[in-house]
């Protein structure tokens, strides 16, 4: 029997289980509710030239994500150096860290200091972390945690590092200790495995969205639809069974199965008869927002790196993209620069509806207080994109109230919850992708590979051999 498969949101996730479904001949619609491709990694014109969501580099070792880029991305990407670094007590510490760089930026009492407290953490370790304090002090003592971690992961999450699960550091930092860190640095990070720190990667010439936008075109090619302004309200359910969906302006339309990439949140809140137990459990969840202040400098040459990581606690925003330094292609022969700042908040912050103009003058002031740009500069242009639910917040015991979560929709047969807002997980797009195009390969393989391990499984983060640790 032919299938029909319903997917909602067309973003990462939701657009490879689209075009996987769609290279297997199977008939596909997409619902998604904006009126846009790409989700959070779309790509889009802004004076003249093209920009992201903030900084979106594309990293994996995984085959099926790589043959997903190459496919669709073709030749048309190039290999982008990265260059970054942590802004922190009005100095740059180069990431990933270098040795001298390190040494120079910091008094020799810091320097001891951090010894000390390195050396002490190793003679009286935590034995199980909990929390991210713990587990990031625990592998490179208090001193180094305060300056390179807790800053900016308290701007990021906006609660106290000992609120925060340590799952978030054991899926972004596994295995750096302050060995492999100095180690790296002293190597000039050459030969270095770890996730975080890679040092080229290929972009595609005209934004990440690209990879979006093509799988877009070719799921449409081959017969599939994308509705957009189309979102999903409600998820329809007959005997533990997804039958089918419901928009918001009342259309039903019926499906063997639906993959969802909509909030798992608003995805519950969208079904009839969930128990009090999982309603409750999906109530304590809760994400993050982003705004991003894009601004236009009259100037080219204001500094090198592809984004900068803030960590002073004395400015409110956490991380700096200057798309002038990606590839040639973005500026379009334009001389001006866009930068992007980024700001975290929750729905009931006030500067989360705070206006534009509010916005773009703090950014133009805080850029003034880092000395990157000057007094005097240019700014030709301001433009403000809010992100809503962009980070799903591991606070201490999200992971219970997950687990009453993943097992209550295990039981829900032909509904695919997948993606990042889409399965509360903190994936970066190659991990929706994955999520997307495995999802899509259970459907046309009749399999039940768990999805809800991906990006949480520590030896896939490691070595990106996600087939060994999941087909089991
Ligand atoms: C500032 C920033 C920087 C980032 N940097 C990187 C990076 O460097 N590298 C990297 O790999 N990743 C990065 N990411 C993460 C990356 O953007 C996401 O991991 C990726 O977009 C997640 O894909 P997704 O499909 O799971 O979710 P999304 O991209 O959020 O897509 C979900 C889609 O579902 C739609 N939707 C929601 N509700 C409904 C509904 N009810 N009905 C229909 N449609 C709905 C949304 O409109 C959206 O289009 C970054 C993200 C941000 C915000």
């Amino acid at each position: 029997m032919a299938k029909k498969v319903i997917v909602i949101g067309a973003g990462p996730a939701g657009l490879s289980a689209a075009y996987t479904l769609s290279k297997n001949d199977i008939d596909v619609e997409v619902f998604e509710a904006s009126s846009n491709i790409g989700g959070m990694s779309r790509s889009f014109d802004l004076w003249g030239q093209r920009v992201d969501l903030g900084p979106h580099r594309f990293f994996s070792k995984e085959p099926k994500i790589n043959n997903f880029f190459d496919e669709i991305v073709k030749d048309d990407y190039t290999l982008v150096n990265r260059l970054t670094r942590i802004y922190y007590k009005k100095r740059f510490f180069d990431y990933p860290l270098k040795l001298l760089n390190v040494l120079g930026n910091l008094s020799i009492a810091t320097i001891f200091s951090i010894l000390f407290y390195y050396g002490k953490q190793r003679l009286f370790p935590v034995r199980n972390p909990e929390t991210f304090e713990k587990w990031v002090t625990n592998r490179f003592g208090k001193k180094l945690y305060t300056i390179f971690f807790k800053y900016y992961t308290e701007k990021l999450w906006g609660i106290p590092c000992s609120k925060i699960d340590a799952d978030w550091a054991a899926q972004r930092i596994k295995g750096l200790s302050l060995f492999e860190a100095v180690w790296n640095a002293f190597k000039g990070n050459k030969g270095n495995k770890h996730k975080t720190l890679v040092d080229e990667f290929s972009y595609p010439k005209n934004g990440t969205g690209t990879l979006y936008e093509r799988s877009a075109i070719y799921v449409e090619e081959n017969d599939g639809v994308i509705h957009k302004n189309k979102p999903v309200q409600s998820i329809v359910i007959e005997n533990n069974q997804c039958k089918g969906i419901i928009t918001i302006d009342g259309e039903k339309h019926e499906a063997d199965y639906v993959i969802s990439s909509m909030p798992l949140t608003s995805l519950l809140k969208g079904m009839d008869s969930v128990p009090k137990a999982v309603l409750g459990a999906s109530n304590k969840l809760y994400f993050r927002n982003t705004i991003l202040v894009y601004l236009e400098i009259d100037r080219d040459d204001l500094f090198e790196d592809n984004w900068i990581y803030v960590h002073s606690p004395e400015v409110k925003h956490g991380r700096i993209t200057n798309f002038r330094n990606w590839c040639p292609s973005l500026n379009k022969g334009k001389k001006s620069t866009i930068l992007c700042l980024e700001f975290w908040a929750f729905d009931s912050d006030s500067i989360w509806s705070a206006d534009d103009k509010y916005l773009s003058d703090l950014a133009i002031r805080e850029l003034k207080v880092l000395k990157l740009i000057n007094e005097s500069e240019v700014v030709n242009n301001a433009k403000i994109v809010r992100v809503p639910k962009c980070y799903p917040v591991y606070e201490i015991g999200y992971r219970n109230h997950l687990d009453v979560i993943e097992n209550y929709l295990d039981n829900i047969e032909k509904l695919i919850p997948i993606g990042r807002y889409g399965a509360f997980k903190y994936n970066n797009q190659d991990h929706s992708i994955l999520m997307g195009i495995l999802a899509a390969e259970n459907i046309i393989n009749n399999t039940n590979v768990d999805l809800w391990k991906i990006n949480t499984d520590t030896e896939y983060q490691e070595d990106g051999d996600v087939k060994d640790v999941l087909i089991q």
